[in-house]
């Protein structure tokens, strides 16, 4: 009895930590998390994009539309499809594309790679449809 109560116990505390559902900050655990939409002048076709972002410690959570998830990508930590995206004007790599953890809720990071094992570098303003 005693062994199936923990098993039970371990179930639920997986199944809240992976559940989208319920949102908390990666960053500070706070669950004060607000929906947003970014700026129109935002780069990479990012602008009027609906987010959530941590009201406690600022953070940015992650976006809400599904816009580069799909089925095929490879799984972030958590268990999830991660979400295709392209880097930034600021990131090391601009246009690189690379999947990430769709909720924002592991450091899972990896690059896209063409046939010939090559990071995919898309040029901005062209950011591929996904869908
Ligand atoms: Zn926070
Ligand atoms: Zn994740």
């Amino acid at each position: 009895m005693a062994i199936f109560y923990q098993k039970t116990q371990e179930m639920t505390t997986y199944q809240n930590s992976t559940n989208p559902s319920i949102r908390q900050c990666f960053h500070c655990e706070s669950e004060h998390l607000i929906e947003k939409v970014a700026n129109e002048d935002i780069p990479n076709g990012n602008a009027r994009r609906p987010y959530l972002r941590c009201e406690a410690c600022g953070n940015f959570q992650c976006w809400l539309d599904a816009r580069g998830c799909s089925v095929p990508n490879p799984l972030c930590l958590c268990g999830w499809p991660s979400r295709r995206q392209v880097a930034g004007d600021g990131a090391r790599k601009p246009g690189s594309l690379h999947f990430v953890c769709e909720h924002g809720r592991c450091w899972f990071y990896e690059e896209v790679l063409d046939q010939n094992g090559k990071p995919v570098v898309v040029a901005q303003k062209k950011f591929p449809d996904c869908h």
